[in-house]
């Protein structure tokens, strides 16, 4: 067949082939092929969708209202655990693929020995006019194809923890529902997103400890041992607590100002409401 003579012919005279086969060498300890990693799988029922019909065909448009990336960092904050395993098994290998991947796609840019079929070498030359299409330019394109097969089949492609995310959509009459793909480096984007949300959480923790007991008595003293809301004393048996009133996670500070006494309840109470 054309495509088993072609790539013998190819790899006896393509420089490519032989810079592909040189990366390669310094990459063989990876095993990449070997990474085979299963999908992680998300289903999304959403009603932020909007539709259009395009003005051809009547095709479905996806215009992209759906935040990916807030939705992804929400999952990974969820389960931060999970994904700083997976990142961790990953992340080295990643990064080094990547360098790879690098090095790889510049020997395809700088495709030297085919920008014209005359700098071909005459052995290919022979053979395209024997066996491939007719014409300089037809028979420069089929060479280009089998270049391309031929080296992509040999260029290293492993297949890093991906995201399908399944999205689901009624508006109006049209439902949209689609299977999106997210590479590694998304759920790497949308991990630091999380992780950034999570040391928030950690300055909210700090500003909660910062009321110290010396601190809780003042301000319980200040309020007359008794509920801002709803008057209850200490002496009835309720638990007083010392509330931001401008909560931590909306900003609120620690100050005097901003703190005042709520019984247990009405703390509670206040809580649900945010
Ligand atoms: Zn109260």
């Amino acid at each position: 067949m054309q495509f088993e003579d072609a790539k013998i012919t190819i790899r006896n005279n393509n420089a490519m082939w032989r810079e592909i086969e040189t990366i390669n060498s310094q990459y063989n300890n990876y095993n990449f092929d070997d990474i085979k990693a299963e999908p992680i799988k998300y289903e999304k029922r959403t009603s932020k969708a909007k539709y259009g019909r395009s003005s051809c065909g009547g095709a479905l448009v996806w215009p992209g209202s759906f935040d990916f990336k807030a939705f992804l960092s929400g999952k990974i904050y969820e389960e931060m655990i999970v994904y700083t395993e997976l990142i961790n098994k990953y992340i080295d290998i990643f990064i080094i693929f990547n360098e790879y991947k690098k090095k790889v796609l510049k020997v395809f840019e700088t495709r030297r020995l085919y920008k014209d079929i005359s700098t071909a070498p005459s052995d290919n030359r022979n053979w395209f006019a024997k066996n491939l299409s007719t014409t300089t330019e037809n028979r420069f394109k089929e060479l280009k194809k089998y270049e391309e097969e031929l080296l992509n089949a040999r260029t290293f492609s492993p297949q890093f923890p991906y995201v399908i995310l399944h999205l689901m959509a009624t508006v109006l009459y049209d439902n949209y529902d689609r299977d999106d793909k997210y590479e590694f480096n998304d759920i790497l984007e949308c991990y630091q997103m999380a992780l950034e949300k999570e040391g928030k959480m950690t300055f909210i923790q700090q500003q909660r400890a910062i009321i110290s007991d010396d601190k809780r008595y003042d301000i319980m003293k200040r309020d007359g041992f008794k509920c801002c809301i709803c008057g209850a004393k200490a002496t009835d048996g309720v638990r007083l607590e010392v509330d931001h009133i401008m909560p931590v996670s909306k900003g609120g500070k620690s100050t005097d100002a901003n703190l005042q006494t709520l019984c247990e309840r009405c703390n509670k109470g206040k809580r649900d409401k945010y």
